[in-house]
């Protein structure tokens, strides 16, 4: 006998006859001998109503109330669903997040859970009832016991939070399409489905846009080690499973906001190679990057970002063995980088620097969490580190750094993330990264697409230690997440200070507020001008298969130039490279990139009206 939590989404709840449906299932499973928690969302679209009557009374409704409201949504769908079990003769008990003492912070509309109380559930378990909870809904622990959210999409969140505090089995998301695909079917009805999958790669889907997660249910399942998996409402197909390493024995107590670093890495056999002043048109990193995976060089962490006039920098690490011929490369192709329309320009410059090593803090717990970055960059910048290179990932965030500074950086960063030393082994092994040509992993496991993000540009930043802390310090402050955080690599002298521009993407309901908020200080921090541009996608190609196989960027980049799509940033981490373009060019390049990988199917996606 197993204890089994099933969360329905809405689709999956959307009707009488669906609701019906989730009932016949859930008795199934019961009589099969197993006792089941049953989480569910609002039906259909009443979460995107609701949204839309509070937006008609006001345009920012105030977060409280939004929560008092949404949350009404799922409490029809509980004691429906209860109704239609207890209709099949089966026992069923519907409880709402209060009542089951889903204990969350006072951050309304997104408030993360603290813990959840499991003697009701368990006691209603033991007299044989299911218990059908309503997701995406908690209470507040201090004050005056407030009704609580916990963001869009939030009930998978209360599944995998719910599972992991009754020690669950495993935990089945039930939705409207066959499991997690290779990306979104709405936009590419040829996507496929993913038979398992890791969390790490399930957590950079799932933030960079692929909706059939929440990332912070990935989060939890991955921290208390949570078997998940993503199938059918409609069928008895197996779905796909995410795939957690062996949990560390964490405690119950934070759930969500618990330690958020479990280590400290460093690498220090790490040399950086930038081209400045590229042409900004379709094809460069196309050309760049194609010519270095012919010569079988493997990059690391690539940049690219935007600039005054006409030009880009790119930047790329490499592994120190491979620099003399990444050095050639890039010098080689250099001359040909002019551009055409004006050949006077200036050529293409090469710069290399040897002496720099990478540091990371790694874990799962930073998503929605800006202040973990902003407490690394502090800690780097009290440590007089100045930082060159920036990459950030669900898991992971990078710094570049002078390699003379890596131990003080380490050691910096160990205390103020409390991981204590000999906890793990934090020296990165080359053999580690590069996996067997052999392997069976395919290099990238899905293509994402987010549409709803806006580019922020400071221009003129000093180039100092604490640059990067004070800014994001301040992002932090306001609870601003930050995405895909470039520095240019081009440095001007303006008032006999080093000057780089710094470029970063935001929510896009974030942006205006954001840039009102930078503009404000700029004078007095001595930044220039903050430029904002809300009209761009990011798309995006994850899978851990690419660590270690040279070419990868380069076919993404080269399917974009394909189509004549221009690259106005690039980012990458270990396990995904993003790009950001134009937005009306999004979903084309999202196709474009799924297409070049050969992730498309014969056969097309039928998804539930
Ligand atoms: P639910 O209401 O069941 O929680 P959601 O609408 O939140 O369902 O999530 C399911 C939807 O996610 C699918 O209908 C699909 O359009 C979208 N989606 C985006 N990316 C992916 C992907 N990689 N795999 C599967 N579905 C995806
Ligand atoms: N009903 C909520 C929403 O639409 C939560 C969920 O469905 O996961 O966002
Ligand atoms: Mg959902």
């Amino acid at each position: 006998m197993a204890l089994i939590v099933q969360k329905y989404g809405g689709t999956s709840v959307g009707s009488v006859e669906r609701i019906q449906a989730v009932a016949q299932r859930v008795y199934k499973t019961v009589k099969a001998g197993n006792s089941i928690v049953v989480v569910v969302s609002a039906m259909g679209k009443t979460t995107d109503g609701l949204v839309k009557l509070a937006n008609e009374i006001s345009p920012s409704p105030n977060r409280r109330e939004m929560d008092m409201l949404l949350s009404t949504g799922e409490q029809v769908t509980i004691a429906l669903v209860s109704m239609a079990l207890q209709e099949l003769g089966q026992p069923a008990i519907s409880m709402t997040g209060a009542q089951v003492g889903i204990v969350t912070e006072a951050e309304h509309t997104r408030a993360r859970i603290l813990h959840i109380e499991t003697d009701r559930l368990s006691r209603h378990l033991n007299e044989g009832k299911v218990v059908v909870v309503a997701g995406f809904q908690g209470i507040s622990s201090t004050g005056e016991m407030e009704i609580t959210t916990l963001g869009r999409g939030g009930s998978d969140t209360s599944a995998v939070a719910v599972a992991a505090a009754l020690g669950a089995d495993f935990c089945e998301i039930y939705t409207d399409v066959p499991g997690i695909l290779t990306t979104d079917p709405r936009l590419v009805p040829e996507a496929q489905l993913i038979d398992e999958i890791t969390c790490n790669e399930m957590l950079e889907l799932a933030s960079l846009g692929a909706k059939v997660l929440h990332p912070r249910a990935v989060e939890i399942a991955r921290n208390y080690g949570v078997p998940l998996v993503v199938r059918s409402s409609w069928s008895d197909d197996p779905g796909t499973w995410v795939t957690s390493p062996k949990p560390q024995g964490r405690s119950l107590v934070n759930l969500e906001i618990a330690r958020p670093v479990d280590n400290v890495e460093f690498d220090t056999d790490q040399a950086k190679v930038s081209l400045l002043r590229v042409p900004d048109k379709p094809g460069v990193a196309a050309r760049l990057f194609g010519e270095i995976s012919r010569q079988k060089v493997d990059v690391d962490l690539i940049i690219q970002s935007i600039h005054e006039g006409n030009s880009n920098d790119i930047a790329f690490t490499v592994t120190t063995p491979i620099l003399k011929r990444a050095e050639a490369v890039a010098a080689a192709i250099a001359p040909a980088l002019r551009s055409p329309s004006n050949p006077k320009s200036e050529e293409a410059e090469v710069m290399v620097e040897q002496n720099i090593a990478k540091v990371s803090i790694a874990g799962a717990g930073m998503i929605g969490r800006p202040g973990v970055a902003a407490k690394m960059f502090a800690t780097l910048a009290e440590a007089g580190v100045n930082i060159q290179m920036i990459s950030t990932s669900e898991v992971k965030v990078s710094c570049v750094v002078d390699a003379a500074a890596c131990d003080r950086a380490v050691t910096a960063l160990r205390t103020a993330f409390e991981i204590a030393a000999g906890d793990k082994q934090t020296k990165r092994q080359p053999a580690q990264r590069a996996l067997s040509p052999l392997s069976p992993l395919p290099p990238v496991r899905g293509v994402a697409l987010d549409m709803n993000q806006a580019r922020l540009a400071i221009r003129q930043l000093p180039d100092r230690p604490g640059i990067a802390a004070k800014l994001f310090g301040l992002l932090a402050q306001y609870n601003i997440s930050v995405d895909m955080i470039i520095q240019s690599q081009r440095c001007r002298v303006i008032d006999g200070i080093p000057r780089r521009d710094i470029a970063f993407t935001v929510a896009r309901m974030d942006g205006e507020n954001t840039k009102k908020m930078l503009a404000q200080v700029a004078t007095e921090l001595g930044w220039g001008e903050v430029v904002l541009d809300s009209a761009i996608a990011k798309v995006s190609i994850v899978g851990a298969g690419m660590v270690g196989q040279p070419g990868i960027a380069a076919k993404m980049f080269e399917a974009l130039a394909q189509h004549q799509i221009n690259i106005q940033m690039i980012a990458t981490s270990e396990i995904k490279i993003s790009c950001v373009v134009a937005q009306e060019q999004g979903v084309m390049a999202l196709q474009a990139i799924h297409t070049a990988f050969g992730l498309a199917g014969s056969e097309k996606l039928v998804i539930p009206a």
